[in-house]
């Protein structure tokens, strides 16, 4: 099972994924903390994309497609091994056309296919207020707000102690740039799966539980309606 989460930035879109992929028995792959990763480390990959990535601007579609790539090659092995994984849940990927086109490829040549596809709708305003105040555990990715979903001691993650910090591309002008780049960008990408029966919209403006029940009922539906077709 291959289910793709979408949704602007801000739209709740890294805290669902954080709870329907082991409901579901799905790998996450989030190649926005892909990105934070490979720059943390300081390999290669990393030293390529950090200043695109600053700017709040796409990394190019080739490079973000081997990442995945790789990825999905080691979640097909682990399925293999029977470790009771059913596929992945990914997170921020696909953002344009040719990444959209890339997956279907990848997916194809190991007999797989895309199942559901989430979009999760709220606000540009409220996009935004949740995004200026949004902070991320430097060392566990956990996320808060300032005022939404503080920590219970402030600059502290409350999972692991870790120090809470602003993102490089949280900024007022990175922020704005990465929304208009969604509107633009990512989401002409909804047509592409609406086209092929894939496509739910879920209110991610409610609680975060409501809104995690019902993705997951939407992607039994998906799944089940096409199922075999
Ligand atoms: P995110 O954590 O999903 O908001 O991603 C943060 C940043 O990582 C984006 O602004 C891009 O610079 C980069 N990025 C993440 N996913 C992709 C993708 N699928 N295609 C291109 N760039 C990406």
């Amino acid at each position: 099972m291959y289910v793709i989460l979408m949704g602007a930035q801000g739209s709740g879109k890294g805290t669902q994924a954080d709870r329907v992929a082991p409901q579901l028995h799905l790998v996450k792959i989030a190649t926005g903390e892909l990105f934070r990763a490979a720059i943390a480390s300081g390999s290669a990959v990393g030293r390529e994309v950090q200043a695109v990535y600053d700017r709040g601007e796409l990394v190019p579609d080739a490079l973000t497609l081997r990442l995945v790539e790789e990825r999905l090659r080691e979640i097909a092995q682990r399925e293999r091994l029977g470790t009771g994984i059913r596929g992945a849940l990914f997170d921020g990927f696909p953002r344009t056309l040719p990444q959209a086109e890339g997956l279907d490829a990848l997916l194809a040549a190991q007999g797989e296919r895309v199942t559901a596809v989430i979009v999760l709708e709220v606000p540009r305003d409220v996009l935004i207020e949740r995004l200026s105040g949004r902070l991320v555990c430097k060392e566990c990715g956990a996320t808060y707000h300032v005022t939404l979903n503080p920590p219970k001691v402030p600059g502290v993650c409350d999972a692991c102690g870790g120090e809470l910090i602003q993102r490089a591309d949280d900024t007022p002008a990175a922020v704005k740039k990465r929304l208009d780049i969604y509107f633009s960008q990512t989401a002409p990408l909804l047509d592409y799966y609406r086209e092929r029966g894939l496509l739910a919209e879920v209110d991610g403006d409610r609680p975060i539980e409501v809104v995690t029940e019902e993705i997951i009922t939407a992607v039994a539906r998906i799944g089940g309606a096409t199922q075999g077709s």
